[in-house]
């Protein structure tokens, strides 16, 4: 590590979290503590762009964040995106921080699935500028990129993930997690189907969705 003060670290892992499950956090808690990254950011989108309509409101999904805390209380959560009107574009929420951190480097966190459709993402380049790219293994996936991706990734992988803490952005790095062969709509579907789902989910947010009868399951009380 080089010498002198650690420039601040902001990892952001954006999701719509229908809900926040193990395979999110224990990704999320993997990177955190492989690039030790100490202000770590769980960022739920409002209006995913490229998706149909939730399973339950950003307020629920938030609540669930906060449940989620309550095991992994090192992963903070920032709804920035919940504030901000119209579609919850990654790079308008990095042009964000950017301006509040100018000096920070920032990571945005992605899974290799949707890693793959970056060059999909709204004014996708752009998130170069502001940002290093994180991609996170996840079990079924790998790296499939679409030619001008890989031209635009080429030449910015690192190896040496401490060589993020020392640039702004412009990087790109790859992370192994522990896999976690799970997704939320498996999880939506299971709850809708009475199937068990409790070992994907933390105690409080299975509770949460039990108590607010969300994604199909029958209130309590
Ligand atoms: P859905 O099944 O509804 O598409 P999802 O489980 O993929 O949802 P998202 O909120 O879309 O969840 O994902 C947010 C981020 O988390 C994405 O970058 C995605 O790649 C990553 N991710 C989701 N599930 C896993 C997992 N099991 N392991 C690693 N990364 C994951």
């Amino acid at each position: 590590m080089s010498q002198g003060p650690e420039r601040h670290c902001i990892g952001v892992f954006g999701g719509t979290f229908d809900p926040v499950h193990r395979g999110h956090l224990e990704a999320a808690d993997q990177v955190r503590r492989s690039l030790a990254i100490t202000d770590f950011r769980m960022v739920p989108a409002r209006d995913p762009p490229h998706r149909g309509a939730t399973g339950a409101s950003a307020g629920h999904r938030l609540a669930m964040l906060e449940c989620a805390r309550l095991e992994y209380p090192e992963l903070g959560i920032d709804d920035r995106e919940l504030e901000r009107p119209g579609p919850s574009w990654m790079v308008d929420t990095l042009a964000s921080l950017r301006q509040e951190y100018p000096d920070a480097s920032l990571l945005l966190i992605i899974g290799q699935d949707a890693a793959n459709h970056l060059a999909e993402w709204h004014r996708w380049r752009e998130l170069f500028d502001l940002a290093h790219v994180v991609v996170v293994t996840r079990p079924g996936q790998s790296a499939d990129y679409p030619p001008e991706l890989e031209r635009e990734l080429a030449g910015r992988w690192v190896a040496d993930a401490r060589e993020l803490h020392r640039a702004p952005a412009g990087l790109a790095c790859r992370v192994e997690v522990p896999e976690v062969a799970v997704s939320a709509s498996a999880i939506r579907h299971g709850l809708g189907a009475g199937d068990p789902v409790a070992q994907w989910l933390p105690e409080g947010v299975l509770e949460y969705i039990r108590a607010h009868g969300l994604y199909g399951v029958a209130r309590d009380g």
